[in-house]
Protein backbone atom coordinates (compact mmCIF):
# COMPACT_ATOMS: atom_id res chain seq x y z
CA UNK A 1 0.00 0.00 0.00
CA UNK A 2 0.78 3.62 -0.71
CA UNK A 3 0.48 6.48 1.07
CA UNK A 4 -2.78 8.79 0.05
CA UNK A 5 -0.40 11.89 0.51
CA UNK A 6 2.58 11.45 -0.69
CA UNK A 7 2.06 7.97 -2.80
CA UNK A 8 5.28 6.86 -0.99
CA UNK A 9 4.99 2.97 0.56
CA UNK A 10 3.67 2.69 3.49
CA UNK A 11 5.01 0.59 6.41
CA UNK A 12 3.49 -2.53 8.33
CA UNK A 13 3.85 -2.04 11.80
CA UNK A 14 2.52 -5.02 14.00
CA UNK A 15 1.02 -3.52 17.55
CA UNK A 16 -0.28 -6.51 19.70
CA UNK A 17 -1.25 -8.68 16.94
CA UNK A 18 -3.38 -5.79 14.84
CA UNK A 19 -1.06 -4.50 11.40
CA UNK A 20 -1.64 -0.97 10.83
CA UNK A 21 0.28 1.33 8.08
CA UNK A 22 2.17 3.89 8.66
CA UNK A 23 3.77 6.37 6.19
CA UNK A 24 7.57 8.67 7.11
CA UNK A 25 4.97 11.29 7.88
CA UNK A 26 3.12 10.12 10.31
CA UNK A 27 0.54 9.27 8.87
CA UNK A 28 -1.45 5.96 9.42
CA UNK A 29 -3.82 3.64 7.83
CA UNK A 30 -6.20 1.36 9.78
CA UNK A 31 -8.27 -1.59 8.26
CA UNK A 32 -11.68 -1.67 8.68
CA UNK A 33 -12.89 -0.92 12.59
CA UNK A 34 -9.26 -1.33 14.22
CA UNK A 35 -8.85 2.17 14.36
CA UNK A 36 -11.21 1.36 17.90
CA UNK A 37 -8.60 -0.26 19.13
CA UNK A 38 -5.70 2.55 19.33
CA UNK A 39 -8.73 5.72 19.50
CA UNK A 40 -8.59 5.25 23.41
CA UNK A 41 -5.41 7.12 25.51
CA UNK A 42 -6.43 4.21 27.69
CA UNK A 43 -5.28 1.51 25.51
CA UNK A 44 -1.65 0.30 25.48
CA UNK A 45 -2.21 -0.20 21.44
CA UNK A 46 -3.08 3.76 21.50
CA UNK A 47 0.13 4.85 23.66
CA UNK A 48 2.66 2.43 21.56
CA UNK A 49 0.99 3.48 18.38
CA UNK A 50 1.01 7.09 19.00
CA UNK A 51 4.27 6.92 20.41
CA UNK A 52 5.85 6.14 16.82
CA UNK A 53 4.06 8.64 15.21
CA UNK A 54 5.64 10.66 17.38
CA UNK A 55 8.65 10.39 16.02
CA UNK A 56 8.07 11.30 12.39
CA UNK A 57 8.25 14.48 10.96
CA UNK A 58 5.25 16.55 10.57
CA UNK A 59 3.66 16.59 7.69
CA UNK A 60 3.94 19.39 5.22
CA UNK A 61 1.07 18.53 2.79
CA UNK A 62 -2.44 20.13 2.52
CA UNK A 63 -4.77 17.56 4.37
CA UNK A 64 -7.87 19.20 3.11
CA UNK A 65 -7.15 17.60 -0.05
CA UNK A 66 -9.16 14.33 -1.05
CA UNK A 67 -7.62 11.31 -0.99
CA UNK A 68 -7.92 7.81 -2.18
CA UNK A 69 -8.14 4.79 -0.13
CA UNK A 70 -4.56 3.20 0.34
CA UNK A 71 -6.38 -0.20 -0.29
CA UNK A 72 -9.22 0.39 -2.57
CA UNK A 73 -6.73 2.86 -5.05
CA UNK A 74 -10.14 3.58 -7.30
CA UNK A 75 -12.41 4.89 -4.23
CA UNK A 76 -12.05 8.61 -2.55
CA UNK A 77 -11.90 8.59 1.22
CA UNK A 78 -14.89 10.68 2.74
CA UNK A 79 -13.80 13.38 5.23
CA UNK A 80 -16.16 12.43 8.63
CA UNK A 81 -15.58 13.85 12.11
CA UNK A 82 -14.37 10.48 14.62
CA UNK A 83 -15.30 12.22 18.18
CA UNK A 84 -19.44 12.94 18.97
CA UNK A 85 -17.65 16.34 19.84
CA UNK A 86 -16.91 16.97 16.49
CA UNK A 87 -13.32 18.16 16.90
CA UNK A 88 -11.46 15.65 15.05
CA UNK A 89 -11.88 14.95 11.38
CA UNK A 90 -10.55 12.00 9.59
CA UNK A 91 -10.51 10.13 6.44
CA UNK A 92 -12.20 7.07 6.31
CA UNK A 93 -13.35 5.00 3.10
CA UNK A 94 -16.95 3.91 1.84
CA UNK A 95 -15.38 0.90 0.21
CA UNK A 96 -13.66 -1.10 2.95
CA UNK A 97 -14.45 0.86 6.13
CA UNK A 98 -10.34 1.82 6.03
CA UNK A 99 -9.93 4.61 8.10
CA UNK A 100 -6.36 7.35 7.69
CA UNK A 101 -5.33 9.30 9.63
CA UNK A 102 -2.76 12.19 9.22
CA UNK A 103 0.33 12.93 11.18
CA UNK A 104 -0.81 14.33 14.64
CA UNK A 105 -4.29 13.43 14.35
CA UNK A 106 -3.83 10.11 16.50
CA UNK A 107 -2.91 12.55 19.17
CA UNK A 108 -5.95 14.68 18.86
CA UNK A 109 -8.29 11.80 19.12
CA UNK A 110 -6.92 10.72 22.49
CA UNK A 111 -7.02 14.28 23.56
CA UNK A 112 -10.50 14.40 22.78
CA UNK A 113 -11.79 11.54 23.61
CA UNK A 114 -14.85 10.67 26.00
CA UNK A 115 -15.59 8.64 28.58
CA UNK A 116 -19.31 7.00 28.50
CA UNK A 117 -19.95 8.98 31.67
CA UNK A 118 -18.94 12.13 29.61
CA UNK A 119 -20.82 11.20 26.44
CA UNK A 120 -23.79 10.65 28.96
CA UNK A 121 -23.09 14.22 30.32
CA UNK A 122 -22.76 15.93 27.31
CA UNK A 123 -25.99 14.83 25.97
CA UNK A 124 -27.40 15.50 29.34
CA UNK A 125 -26.40 18.85 28.93
CA UNK A 126 -27.69 19.83 25.58
CA UNK A 127 -30.79 18.38 26.19
CA UNK A 128 -31.46 20.05 28.92
CA UNK A 129 -30.36 23.17 27.61
CA UNK A 130 -31.95 23.37 24.60
CA UNK A 131 -28.50 23.00 22.98
CA UNK A 132 -27.63 26.47 24.75
CA UNK A 133 -25.02 26.67 26.80
CA UNK A 134 -23.44 29.28 29.01
CA UNK A 135 -19.72 29.63 28.44
CA UNK A 136 -17.17 32.22 28.29
CA UNK A 137 -15.48 31.99 24.30
CA UNK A 138 -13.11 29.13 24.01
CA UNK A 139 -9.46 30.20 23.73
CA UNK A 140 -7.44 27.42 23.62
CA UNK A 141 -7.83 23.51 23.83
CA UNK A 142 -4.87 24.07 25.95
CA UNK A 143 -6.18 26.37 28.30
CA UNK A 144 -5.28 24.99 32.01
CA UNK A 145 -8.95 24.27 33.90
CA UNK A 146 -9.80 26.41 36.95
CA UNK A 147 -8.99 23.57 39.80
CA UNK A 148 -11.30 25.55 41.72
CA UNK A 149 -14.26 24.44 39.89
CA UNK A 150 -16.16 21.81 40.80
CA UNK A 151 -15.66 18.40 38.67
CA UNK A 152 -18.75 18.45 36.72
CA UNK A 153 -18.32 22.41 36.26
CA UNK A 154 -15.30 22.14 34.20
CA UNK A 155 -15.80 18.41 32.44
CA UNK A 156 -19.03 20.31 30.77
CA UNK A 157 -17.34 23.32 29.78
CA UNK A 158 -13.99 21.14 28.61
CA UNK A 159 -16.92 19.46 26.52
CA UNK A 160 -18.67 22.09 25.35
CA UNK A 161 -14.80 24.20 24.38
CA UNK A 162 -14.16 21.45 21.93
CA UNK A 163 -17.59 21.43 20.05
CA UNK A 164 -17.17 25.33 19.36
CA UNK A 165 -13.82 24.52 18.28
CA UNK A 166 -14.64 22.25 15.70
CA UNK A 167 -17.67 24.50 13.82
ZN1 LIG B 1 -10.82 1.21 1.04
Amino acid sequence: MHCPRTNASLEPLLIGGITVYTSAQGGVFFDNSQIFKFSSPELKHGQVLLKHLSEHSESEYDVSLRINCPKCKKIVMMRRYFSPVKAVEIDECPGCAGIWLDSGELAKIHENHLTPKERKLLAHEMATNHGFITIKSPTSRFTPTNKNKSAHETTVENLVRLALLSL
